[in-house]
């Protein structure tokens, strides 16, 4: 089978329809030879069954991934997912391989399209005869040319075949400037794939973007992100940008989930998303990668140093604590809240004098009575007369005591679930263990997870299947 070799930054799918264009192949028959199938559905970006369609046309599968499909930018951007998504999408996998991409939980599946560029299209046909899909332009949230400040014209798929005859972009005057942040984003992505289509290696993204935000003044000496500013700077950038249905946009510039989600170490976050913050943060991709050898040893080095930071503050307040100052003048001293300082004294047994003189040992001790007795911490405020957070408190900085609640707790949603079974065994006792299931069904369930024993026990024995007869 000879598929046209790839023109530059052209989608497989693109050469494939210039394949069954040029030489009247029929479908059917082309994807029963391709896919083993007569009917199949290539994903435009993400396509499956690459092994054995490499293998028919004589060419390298990793190459064809890398080079022809998206799967490097999920692959950096989604790293828990790479693996088994680069897995799927050598087998005939299709619908996992989509699965593993996210992208059904970005809310895009239903919308699924081909988008070109129209100046580039007109070019193509004049040098080369043919217009073709670009892989960076299928970048989902991508709404302008890298090479030109137009937006991109949009195909929807609507059927499920997606090799077809003539499926190629069209030539068409209308062309429509595109602002400067799209084109910027565009040519970033455009640039990243390129670089990671020679397989730089995975990136802990997180602590990267850290790393810069650090450099540029966001985080504090504490190691928190500054979010408020960077959502303000951030959005003076990405407000710009033109939202289309697949692009992942902050809401606004109080939107602080939006960062703390990409901050989140090993997080699958929308590929467009993570474009738009680091074309942010970074002038150029490769700048990236530039920090990942030394920042992984620097990083280590940093929580080495924050950690023996904090046990140095942590003495400083114990010793000041014991020489009994005020919970306010500690604060003053180290910074840390009052909250931390009477936590810390509790754990040291350090008594201190606070002002609101409630918490007396007396009340500590009924605490901690009614807590071990498995009591809920709503209830034990109510009948100390005091606020449910010193009840907290006073629980969480007992050694053992939270273990010792979570047993309760466990033991007591046991007996809940026990008696349901059982009375609901004594209603009706000719019941078989599907009613039973379905009746009871939380419980059920709950039992078999945690308490299968007794549940065999208590179940009325399963009946044997009887077979049909022919
Ligand atoms: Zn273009």
């Amino acid at each position: 089978m000879k598929v046209p070799k790839p023109f530059p930054d052209e989608l497989l799918l693109s050469r494939l329809n210039r394949y069954v264009t040029m030489y009247g192949v029929h479908i059917v028959e082309f994807t029963e030879k391709a896919f083993g199938k007569d009917r199949v559905s290539v994903h435009p970006f993400l396509p499956a069954g690459i092994e054995q369609l490499a293998a028919l046309i004589d060419e390298n599968k990793d190459r064809i991934i890398n080079e022809q499909t998206l799967a490097p930018l999920f692959f950096l951007f989604m790293p828990k997912h790479a693996a088994q998504l680069k897995r799927l999408m050598l087998a005939c996998e299709g619908a996992k391989a989509f699965r593993y991409s996210q992208l059904a939980s970005f809310s895009s599946r239903h919308t699924l399209c081909l988008k070109w560029c129209p100046v580039c299209a007109g070019k193509e046909l004049k040098e080369l005869g043919v217009a073709y899909w670009h892989r960076t332009h299928q970048i989902p949230g991508l709404t302008a040319c890298p090479f030109h400040p137009v937006l991109l014209h949009r195909m929807l798929l609507v059927s499920r075949q997606r090799v077809m005859a003539g499926c190629l972009p069209s030539h068409t005057d209308a062309v429509v400037p595109a602002a400067e942040v799209e084109v910027r984003v565009a040519r970033f992505a455009y640039e990243l794939l390129q670089l990671n289509s020679r397989d730089m290696g995975q990136l802990d993204l997180a602590s990267v973007y850290r790393h810069r935000l650090s450099e540029l003044g966001f985080i504090t000496a504490h190691g928190r992100v500054r979010r408020e500013g960077v959502m303000k700077e951030f959005m003076a950038v990405a407000g710009l940008y033109r939202p289309a249905f697949d692009t992942d946009l902050p809401r606004n510039d109080r939107d602080y989930r939006y960062i703390s989600q990409l901050l989140e170490p090993e997080s699958s976050r929308h590929p467009f998303r993570h474009l738009l913050f680091s074309c942010w943060l970074y002038n150029q991709p490769q700048d990236l990668f530039k920090r990942t050898h030394s920042s992984s040893s620097a990083s280590e080095s940093n929580k080495l140093k924050s950690s023996k930071k904090l046990r140095i503050v942590e003495l400083k307040c114990l010793a000041l604590l014991r020489e009994s100052h005020s919970l306010a003048e500690i604060y003053r001293i180290t910074g840390k809240s009052r909250c931390y300082l009477k936590r810390l004294a509790l754990l040291n047994a350090i008594p201190i004098e606070t002002k609101p003189r409630a918490l007396t040992d007396e009340c500590k001790h009924c605490i901690l009575r009614l807590a071990h007795a498995g009591v809920h911490r709503k209830a034990i405020s109510k009948r100390c007369g005091i606020g449910i957070g010193s009840v907290e408190q006073v629980i969480s900085s007992t050694h053992g005591m939270v273990d010792r609640r979570k047993l309760c707790h466990w033991e007591s949603k046991r007996r809940r679930c026990r008696v349901k079974i059982l009375r609901y065994r004594q209603s009706y006792p000719k019941a078989i263990r599907q009613q039973i299931k379905v009746q009871c069904n939380a419980e059920f369930f709950w039992l078999y997870l945690n308490d299968r024993g007794w549940l065999e026990a208590v179940l009325p024995k399963s009946k044997k299947p009887i077979g049909r007869t022919r």
